[in-house]
Order: C-alpha cells, then sequence, then structure tokens
C-alpha cells in the first residue's frame, strides 16, 4: 500500500474545513503545492471532500423531530419493551403446555394401538417370567426405603 507521510495533514485541512479557501489561515503554503505535486494527496482532498460535503448536506437536510415527540416515542417504545419481556415467561409456558398435550395424546392414542398393547403385554410378560423363575414372591416397596 502506497502511502504520503502528509496524508494526515491534507485530511485535517479538509476535515476542519481550512481546505482550500482557508488555507491560507491554518496550513502552510508548502501543503498546497505538495497537494498538487502529489497524487494520492489529491485523490485524498477529492474523496474527502465529496464525503464532507455530502455530510453537510445531509446535516443541513436533516429533519430532527420535537422533543415532546421524541419523549412520547421512547415511552411508546419502553412500554412495549417492557411488556414483551413480561410476556415472555408465559410464552415458554404455553410452548411447555402444548408440548405436554400432544405428548399426552400421543402416549393416548399410542395405548389404543394393536402394535403398543402387544408390546407391553410382551414386557410384562418377559418380566413376570423373570420374577416368578428367581423368586416367586414380589419385592415390596415399603421394605426397601
Ligand atoms: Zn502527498
Amino acid at each position: 500500500m502506497i502511502e504520503c507521510a502528509r496524508e494526515a495533514e491534507v485530511l485535517d485541512a479538509v476535515t476542519f474545513r481550512r481546505w482550500p479557501r482557508h488555507c491560507d489561515e491554518g496550513c502552510d503554503e508548502g501543503l498546497r503545492t505538495h497537494v498538487a505535486a502529489c497524487a494520492i494527496c489529491a485523490d485524498l482532498v477529492e474523496v474527502a471532500r465529496a464525503l464532507h460535503d455530502d455530510r453537510e448536506s445531509a446535516c443541513r437536510d436533516a429533519r430532527v423531530p420535537a422533543a415532546g415527540q421524541v419523549w412520547w416515542r421512547a415511552t411508546i417504545r419502553a412500554r412495549a419493551d417492557a411488556a414483551h419481556t413480561a410476556a415472555e415467561p408465559i410464552t415458554v409456558l404455553q410452548g411447555i403446555a402444548g408440548a405436554c398435550l400432544v405428548g399426552a395424546a400421543a402416549g393416548r392414542i399410542g395405548l389404543k394401538s394393536p402394535a403398543v398393547i402387544n408390546a407391553m403385554s410382551a414386557l410384562f410378560r418377559i418380566e413376570s417370567s423373570c420374577v416368578t423363575s428367581s423368586d416367586t414372591r414380589m419385592p415390596s416397596n415399603s421394605s426397601t426405603s
């Protein structure tokens, strides 16, 4: 990247409105002759002036709303944010309740299907055969706890 040692000086002159009219007050004559001779600084002046002029025209054309309108909008936004924050846990709980309902419905439908009934009965048959082969008595829960 090619740089010039006086780029910062030129940029300051353009940024603080010393270029080219007030350059006599704020910058030395050497800067003008340098910009006339240096292609990098000439490009910098062109781009910086375009950006600076664009910014000034944007600031001039900007329509600033009244203070009361800004306050009213901020109040409305704060209320909306507070309502959104308050509604977040409710939304989460509604989602959990919906998931529970779907799970209960799927379980109820699954218990009525023949495939699930066959699988459950086979599972209980295997379990009961294991219990009867090793021990004829069922272990009671009250003795273990
Ligand atoms: Zn230069």
